[in-house]
């Protein structure tokens, strides 16, 4: 038996509670649909568990939500008959936060002060959410299989500890009793649960029921004394899976806030992409573009991926052999016909559906990104400022796509003359000089630095647009581009001079001339460097800047040397 313990919550569990309450005080509703998010998660959770459990369903198999209130008690329950939660899921999902990188983004978050709801939802606020509008937060579970009296409950004032018992349950499944603050007794009305289940829950597969409205058919005195009223409940959410609806049946704001259920993120997203197929292969796909990157981005071995389904059954969240890393901006749901239900991950490293549903899974992104570039100009600004630098790795990651994600790259150039990332290749071949057959390109570790670089002033000079790099990944990344629509990519600072057809016959013979007469200094300079270089030329290259450093053709570049050499190589 597990006796009453209290326990202290994790540092940035206070962290976020305190951000969380006053960040998101103006949007406090959302409370309830992070609440039906994660009962609909545990009836998903229990549905693809009992496939391997005969027992956990016992005679309690229709899955559903139910919301009641208690007006004197201040109370608002929301119970669910999902999966519910060991002693040890209750300690490890509701006093931690898990993800990497969290510590940081809080402590950042507190010292800046930011009380930004785009900021603390980023994060997926989820069930400390409650708090914002409850003193007191009861949970009582039990996990499919285990006996009544092998029930837990938390207890928490959201104050930096929350009590665990062992309690008995009659039924399996969860129950988060809100305890309302004073102030927030507006969610004890049935309409503005209502509106708010109307609002936020109509796309959850899961049946959300509320007590009947009694409509005051029958007033007190004509009830017999001793009748006992059995409320009758309704299904107050439409309650079918979005994605299995048709799409013309389905509104914006439903996609919007199925994005929110699925994706644990509060912004809206930028757009979506929704597909059926049937044939040979049937699945459904449902992807969306995020508009603001997460805080852990950059780490690669973040979860990703899409939450995978077959034939409506939920399989996994972040099913990651879906969709490659460099796609790992994408979120959404793949519901597959062809699949087992009993896959597991290692199944699907090598089958062959996973493959075709990969290739299936990257076409649909890419074409989804390729319309916003096309259609929606500014929201792919957005979209790639957030997001461009991760685009990037798909040059080296996907071969076979690498000319579409050329495609979507975009850049500073001196044309632009500015940092902002404008520029795409074929905006560059479209200004291309008539003569000109490669496209130029410029790397450094900052826009100061490119802007200024000598290396530019013979491109000036003649008019020749260059596209300068200066994210961290570029030296690499360009690494596995060679050309775009036929044309050549050159670095700038890597060999001799060569400006293709751009050359003039009279450049190339004053340089010819100047080597013949300087060839003293030459041999000077060459002799002074000795072995810091492999050779001393006189370039056109320059027409204001004396001397300039060039890496091989071929060779490592500089900006690369400089990288290894941080790297410690
Ligand atoms: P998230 O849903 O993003 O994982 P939450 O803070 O909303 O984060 O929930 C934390 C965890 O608590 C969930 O991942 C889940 O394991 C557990 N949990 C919350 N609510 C329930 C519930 N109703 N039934 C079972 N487990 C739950
Ligand atoms: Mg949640």
């Amino acid at each position: 038996t597990i006796k009453k313990e209290t326990h202290s919550f994790q540092t940035e569990v206070k962290q976020l509670l305190n951000l969380m309450i006053h960040s998101l005080y103006s949007n406090k509703e959302i409370f309830l649909r992070e609440l039906i998010s994660n009962a609909a998660d545990a009836a998903d959770k229990l549905r693809f568990e009992a496939l391997n459990h005969d027992n956990y369903f016992g005679n309690d198999s229709e899955l559903k939500i139910r919301i009641t209130t208690d007006k004197e008690a201040g109370t608002l329950t929301i119970a669910d008959n999902g999966i519910g939660m060991t002693h040890d899921d209750v300690m490890n999902n509701l006093g931690t936060i898990a993800k990497s990188g969290t510590a940081e983004f809080l402590q950042k978050l507190t010292k800046e002060q930011k009380s930004d709801s785009n900021l603390i939802g980023q994060f997926g606020v989820g069930f400390y959410s409650a708090f914002i509008v409850a003193d007191e937060v009861e949970v009582r579970t039990r996990h499919a299989g285990a006996a009544e009296e092998d029930a837990v409950s938390w207890v928490s004032k959201g104050e930096g500890e929350f009590t665990t018992e062992q309690i008995n349950k009659s039924d399996r499944g969860t129950e988060i009793i809100l305890h309302l603050k004073e102030e927030e007794t507006e969610f004890l009305e049935p309409w503005r649960l209502r509106s708010i289940i109307g609002k936020y829950s109509d796309h959850i597969s899961l049946p959300v029921e509320m007590e009947k409205m009694d409509m005051g058919a029958e007033s007190e005195d004509e009830k017999e004394a001793d009748e006992v009223v059995v409320p009758e409940f309704e299904v107050v959410n439409k309650a079918t899976a979005l994605w299995t609806r048709a799409k013309s049946d389905v509104k914006d704001e439903e996609y919007q806030e199925f994005y929110k259920h699925i994706s644990h993120d509060f912004n809206e997203p930028l757009t979506w992409s929704h597909n059926k197929v049937e044939g040979k292969q049937e699945y459904t796909s449902l992807l969306y573009l995020p508009k603001k990157a997460p805080f852990d981005l950059g780490n690669r071995d973040k979860p990703r991926g899409v939450k995978l389904y077959v034939q409506r059954v939920f399989i996994m969240d972040d099913a990651e052999q879906f969709l490659p890393i460099y796609l790992r901006m994408v979120r959404g749901v793949l519901d597959s016909n062809d699949l087992p239900l009993n896959v597991s991950r290692e199944i699907l490293q090598d089958s062959a559906t996973t493959q075709s549903l990969k290739s299936a899974c990257v076409k649909r992104a890419l074409g989804m990104i390729e319309k916003v570039a096309k259609n929606q100009k500014e929201d792919y600004q957005v979209f790639w400022d957030e997001f461009g630098s991760v685009l990037k790795e798909g040059l080296a990651e996907d071969y076979a796509n690498r000319e579409k994600v050329a495609g979507l790259l975009r850049f500073s150039s001196t044309h632009t003359d500015s940092e902002k990332q404008t520029v795409s290749l074929a905006d560059y071949i479209e200004r291309m000089k008539p003569e000109q057959d490669k496209i130029y390109y410029l790397v450094a570790d900052n826009y100061a630095t490119a802007k200024s670089s000598p290396h530019l002033e013979i491109y000036r000079k003649k008019g020749i647009e260059v596209i300068l790099m200066t994210d961290r990944i570029d030296e690499w990344a360009m690494g596995y581009l060679n050309e775009f629509d036929g044309k050549k990519l050159q670095a700038i600072t890597q060999g001799d001079l060569d400006l293709g057809g751009l050359e003039s016959e009279e450049d190339k013979k004053a340089v010819e001339k100047a080597t013949e007469e300087k060839s003293d200094l030459i041999k000077k300079v060459k002799d002074y460097l000795g072995e810091k270089v492999s050779d001393v030329k006189i370039s056109a290259r320059l027409s204001e800047s004396p001397a300039c450093v060039v890496s091989n053709d071929g060779g490592m570049s500089l900006q690369m040397a400089r990288m290894m050499k941080a790297a410690g190589q």
